[in-house]
Formats: structure tokens, C-alpha cells, sequence
């Protein structure tokens, strides 16, 4: 089946050559005849009942009409009727177009023009002229003469196709969706993300850009169908509208798996990925919107469940979306109800087995949610660009509170890789924080995760430098869960590895019969530690909760633990107790 649409375009016309048939002073029955059948504009003759007393051989070829009919004046119903790419609606529009525009010129007012539509690049105008009070030729033109083709430049085509790619644009996609749900077809959308793309356009420039979306709409037009309908609709958005729905979901697992494949482009070898989104109708959705909707939904839930991955809507995901977008309001207010608060988890040297400071650890006690986990809000926060806003408060809070424990220990705060894009913002807040409080700065430890090094920018690097240089220590957190961990070690000289939690409970096979998790973690334990140990850096080994891991972290070359054996997160009005516990002597 294709997937035809039409739109009413009464000035379709306007500045295209008026297709004429002339009768020129000498015109044999033979000559007219010959004009008619090879004229590159397929022609029907209808009476006023809609029967069709004529067709020349492009209406034949174009509409898939035999030569000859059954009957002699076959009604156009009936052989629109025989046109499989059409959807019934579909035929009582262009039948009811027809009736209209035969009325309209017995009354001669202007010709108005049908736009149809059949499957990808297949666009055809459809007009009709009077020829007597009761005959009426109807015109088809494939887009030789109307400018209403896919591939015309410059005419009424254009306004429905992307300029860059060639495929159709998202004003025709809405239209196609429309007509489709309206005709209850049951028809599949897939929604298609291009994973990095953005980088890809930034770093290689927007020439490699343009040329990777064109490899791309040539891999994706490779694997649609003459029936479906394949769209870019704006960016690095593509859309497939997949006519019977099918075969959506291998179509959308096979469109993540080529997408992926490698690219050169000028020369150079360019990754991405793709993520997909599917919503079928009318399985997921009454209306166009709400498909789309759906798609999109389908889509943010690939993406969110690490890209390259092909998800079918589910009504899960818009609860979840609201769920969401309840946790976001709610999050915007929650610095300034004063429903954030810090907790704080001891650090210990193994070695002297005393505390040598404390990581800050952000709270959200919600009055209905009750207590949100920083590890549900802080990439909402982040996403929702207000993470710079609780970085400073937990800058400023955490700093301000140090000052007030027992001992100078060092506080950890944790920094997020939002808010390591914006330098100075992030400076500025570092220096308020110790002005404000009085803290030294040589008791401040900033907690940085390997992607925020991805980037590399000279800014970062210097920014990192500049803290160091004022004796604040730098921390790499969570090690061993980036891409590129061991150069990451190069790129600066940081203060402390905290060695992911992963792979501390990854020890715990040790006794078992599971051999290949214990030699891993503990290979890597002990190889980051004797990296550390050779370039001075504090090694701390996170997650550790029973005397067991300790020994073994211990032995393995970890200077430093931090975890629930030592003791869960406290709030402020605990630490002193605790370093009172462990810290006697020096305290
Ligand atoms: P993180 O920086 O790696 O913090 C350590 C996390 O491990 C904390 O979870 C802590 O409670 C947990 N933990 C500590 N010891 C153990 C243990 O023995 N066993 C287990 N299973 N878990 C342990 P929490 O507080 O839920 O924080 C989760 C993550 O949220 C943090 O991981 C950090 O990435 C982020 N986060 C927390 N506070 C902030 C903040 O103020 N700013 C930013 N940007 N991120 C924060
Ligand atoms: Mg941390
Ligand atoms: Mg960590």
C-alpha cells in the first residue's frame, strides 16, 4: 500500500504553464489522437456522474489502469476504488474535489488544483476543466508540468521537501500522519535521534555536518519502502511513517544498527549513533499528536536508557513523563523552601586509622515524596540547567559548615560536569564560598568525574590548576567507570583517585566459586593504587561496608576508605562524635 495525501491548493496554478489543448486549423482525428495518447500529462474524460469516457495512456500508467475497462464509462469512483494506494478517504476527497470543481467552472470561476501525494517522491496535481455543460477533462500532472514534483526545483515541491537531503519535510510528514490517522490506517512511527551529532557539527565543522545528514538519509532511504514515507524533520530528527506498522520494530532495530556503522566524510572517519522511538496507530494514540507525543516519549526513553537503542511506547513512559515533570517544578523550589540539606560521610587512612575529612553529600526531604536519592534529582537538576544553582549552595553550606567541626578536616564536595562548563561561574562560586565562610582553602576538596575531563578544554585544565594552586585539593571520583580512565590520570595531577564503589563489591565474589569478577576488581584496585602510590596520590576506595573489603583494599594498595563500615552519612550535628571516635589524639 502507498501512502498518498492531497492538500486543496486553489493558487496552485498561479505562474505555471497552463496546460492547453489547442485545436491547431488542420487537426486530423489521427493527429489529436496521437497528441492525447503520448501527451506526458495523464487525461480522463468524466461526465457529470463521474463516469470516465476516456483516459490516455500516462492516466493508465500513472494510476496502474488497464487500457481498457469492463464497462465503457467505468465510474471514477470505481477506479479510484481499484487504486491500492489510496485510503478511503482519500477517494472521496479527490471524488468529491472533482464534483466541486466541475460545479465550479459551469459557474467559470478560477480552476482550484488537488495536490496528491503517492508514497515517497510520487506527487501529482490534479485539476479539472470544463470541456462542455457536461463534459470535464481531468488533468494529472506528475510534476512535468505543475512543478509539483519531488524533484522539481523551485516550484510548488519545495515548500514539502527538506533542501539538504531530499527527503520529504516535516510539513509533509504532519500532513501524511494526518491523512493516515484520519483514514484509520494503521500505520507505525518511528522517531529517529541522531546520538552526537551535535559534537560531530562543532568539531568537524557544518560542511561534514550537512554531508553525514545526507549519508545518513541515503542509509535510512535504503532501508524504507517505496510505501513508507521516510522524513527529516529539521536538525538531526529523521521519521519514518511505516504504512501497516508491521515491521516497525526490526525496521527500527536495523535503522539503530546502520546508523551506528562508521562514516567518512571528506576523508575522515566519523562515529554516531542513533536512538528510536516507535508509537503505533491507533494501538497508542487517537490523533496525530498524540502519536507523535508517544514517538517522542518512546524516544526521550532510548536516549535515557543509554542511547543506540530502539524503544516501543509503552504507557509506563507517559507517567513516568509526568512523574517527571512534577519532580522538576517541585525541584525548582526546593533551594528556596530550604528542603536541601547536607550530610556528610567520613573518610579513613588506612594506615593511621584516623578520619581525614569528610564528603558533603547533597539531601532532598521532600513533604510528600519524602526523601528524593541524589542520584534521582541531581541529572534532573542537571538537565533542567539548575544543578549551577545547588552547587553553589552546596559550595557555600558545605564550607560554611566545616568551619564548625572539631578538627580541620578536609570537606569533599561533589562537582558536577554541568557546572564544570561554565568556568568562571564555577570559580566564582568556589571563591564566595571560602570568603564567606573563612574556610582555608587547603580544607576544600572538589570531587570531579572523568567527563568532566572528556572535553580537555584548556579552560578546564586551567581552572583545575588555578584551585591547586590555591592548595584546594582535586579529587577524581567514581575511577574506573569513564571510557578513558587511565589517560584521564595524565591530563592532570590530581590530589586523590576514589576508586568506583563497582569495584569494591566486586571483591566479594573473592570466596565464591565466580572467578572472573574477583580477579578483575581486584587487578584494578591494584593497579590504580600503584599508580597512585607512584605519583603521590591519595587512593580512597569507596563503597566499603564490610572488614573484609577493608583488608583486601588494604593489601591491595588503597591508602584511604571511605563506606558504610566506617559509618553511613551523618548529618552535621554528628561528625564531632565521630571524629571524637577516631580522631582522639590529634583532636
Ligand atoms: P558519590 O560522589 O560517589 O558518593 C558516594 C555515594 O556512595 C553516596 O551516595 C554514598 O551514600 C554512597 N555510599 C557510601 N558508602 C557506601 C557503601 O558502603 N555502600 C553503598 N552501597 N553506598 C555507599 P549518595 O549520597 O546517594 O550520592 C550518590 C551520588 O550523587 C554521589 O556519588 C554523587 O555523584 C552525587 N551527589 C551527591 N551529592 C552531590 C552534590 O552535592 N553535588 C553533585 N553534583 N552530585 C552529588
Ligand atoms: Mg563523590
Ligand atoms: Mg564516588
Amino acid at each position: 500500500m502507498q501512502l498518498p495525501s492531497f492538500t486543496y491548493a486553489p493558487d496552485g496554478l498561479a505562474g505555471a504553464t497552463q496546460p492547453t489543448v489547442r485545436r491547431p486549423a488542420r487537426l486530423t482525428v489521427g493527429i489529436a489522437n496521437a497528441l492525447l495518447v503520448q501527451l506526458p500529462l495523464a487525461i480522463a474524460i468524466v461526465d457529470a456522474d463521474l463516469g470516465v469516457h476516456y483516459w490516455n495512456e500516462a492516466a493508465a500508467d500513472l494510476f496502474g489502469l488497464p487500457p481498457a475497462m469492463a464497462v465503457d464509462t467505468p465510474p471514477l469512483t470505481d477506479i479510484l476504488a481499484s487504486m491500492p494506494h489510496l485510503l478511503p478517504n482519500q477517494r472521496d476527497r479527490i471524488a468529491a474535489f472533482v464534483r466541486d470543481a466541475m460545479e465550479a467552472s459551469n459557474r467559470g470561476e478560477p480552476k482550484s488544483f488537488l495536490r496528491v501525494s503517492l508514497g515517497r517522491d510520487r506527487r501529482v496535481g490534479l485539476q479539472v476543466r470544463g470541456i462542455d455543460a457536461r463534459k470535464w477533462m481531468l488533468i494529472i500532472d506528475d510534476g512535468r508540468m505543475f512543478g509539483t514534483s519531488a524533484r522539481s526545483q523551485g516550484g510548488h515541491g519545495d515548500a514539502w521537501l527538506d533542501p539538504l537531503t531530499g527527503l520529504s519535510n516535516r510539513r509533509h510528514f504532519n500532513q501524511m500522519l494526518r491523512e493516515m490517522t484520519e483514514a484509520s490506517a494503521s500505520v507505525a512511527l518511528l522517531m529517529i535521534d541522531l546520538d552526537r551529532f551535535k559534537s560531530v557539527n562543532d568539531t568537524l565543522g557544518h560542511g561534514v555536518g550537512d554531508a553525514l545528514l545526507c549519508l545518513v538519509s541515503q542509509r535510512l532511504a535504503r532501508e524504507t519502502r517505496e510505501e513508507d514515507l521516510l522524513a527529516r524533520l529539521g536538525g538531526d530528527e529523521f521519521a519514518i511513517l511505516v504504512s501497516g506498522g508491521g515491521s516497525a520494530e526490526t525496521l527500527g532495530d536495523r535503522v539503530v544498527e546502520i546508523l551506528s556503522r562508521p562514516y567518512v566524510v571528506e576523508g575522515q572517519l566519523v562515529h554516531i549513533g542513533a536512538s528510536v522511538g516507535i508509537a503505533r496507530f491507533p494501538d497508542h494514540g487517537a490523533t496525530a499528536e498524540t502519536i507523535m507525543r508517544n514517538a517522542d516519549l518512546a524516544l526521550y526513553d532510548a536516549k535515557g536508557g543509554g542511547r543506540r537503542m530502539c524503544r516501543m511506547f509503552a504507557p509506563a513512559m507517559a507517567e513516568q513523563a509526568q512523574t517527571r515533570r512534577d519532580l522538576e517544578i517541585d525541584l525548582r523550589r526546593a533551594l528556596t523552601l530550604g528542603e536541601l540539606s547536607l550530610v556528610y560521610q567520613p573518610q579513613l587512612n588506612v594506615a593511621t586509622q584516623t578520619l581525614t575529612g569528610f564528603e558533603a553529600l547533597l539531601r532532598w526531604k521532600h513533604p510528600v515524596r519524602g526523601s528524593v536519592l541524589p542520584d534521582v534529582f541531581i541529572p534532573v537538576a542537571e538537565e533542567i540547567g539548575c544543578i549551577a544553582a545547588l552547587g553553589e549552595w552546596v559550595l557555600k553550606t558545605a564550607c560554611e559548615e566545616a568551619t564548625r567541626w572539631r578538627a580541620p578536616l578536609t570537606v569533599a564536595v561533589n562537582v558536577s560536569p554541568r557546572q564544570m562548563e561554565n568556568t568562571e561561574r564555577l570559580v566564582r562560586a568556589v571563591d564566595t564560598a571560602l570568603a564567606a565562610s573563612g574556610l582555608s582553602p587547603d580544607r576544600l576538596e572538589l570531587e570531579i568525574t572523568e567527563s568532566s575531563l572528556m572535553a580537555k578544554t584548556e579552560g578546564v585544565l586551567a581552572m583545575l590548576h588555578g584551585f591547586r594552586d590555591r592548595g584546594i585539593r582535586i579529587a577524581m571520583d567514581d575511577f574506573g567507570t569513564g571510557s578513558s580512565s587511565l589517560g584521564q590520570l595524565r591530563a592532570f595531577p590530581f590530589d586523590k583517585i576514589k576508586i568506583d564503589r563497582s569495584f569494591i563489591a566486586g571483591l566479594d565474589h573473592r570466596a565464591g566459586n565466580c572467578p572472573g569478577p574477583v580477579a578483575d576488581a581486584a587487578a584494578v584496585i591494584r593497579a590504580i593504587a600503584a599508580i597512585g602510590n607512584r605519583f603521590g596520590m591519595t587512593t580512597t576506595a569507596e563503597g566499603v561496608e564490610t572488614a573484609e573489603q577493608a583488608a583486601a583494599v588494604g593489601a591491595d594498595g588503597c591508602t584511604d576508605i571511605q563506606g558504610f563500615l566506617i559509618s553511613r552519612p551523618v548529618p552535621p550535628s554528628k561528625i564531632d562524635a565521630l571524629i571524637r571516635r577516631y580522631n582522639t589524639v590529634n583532636a
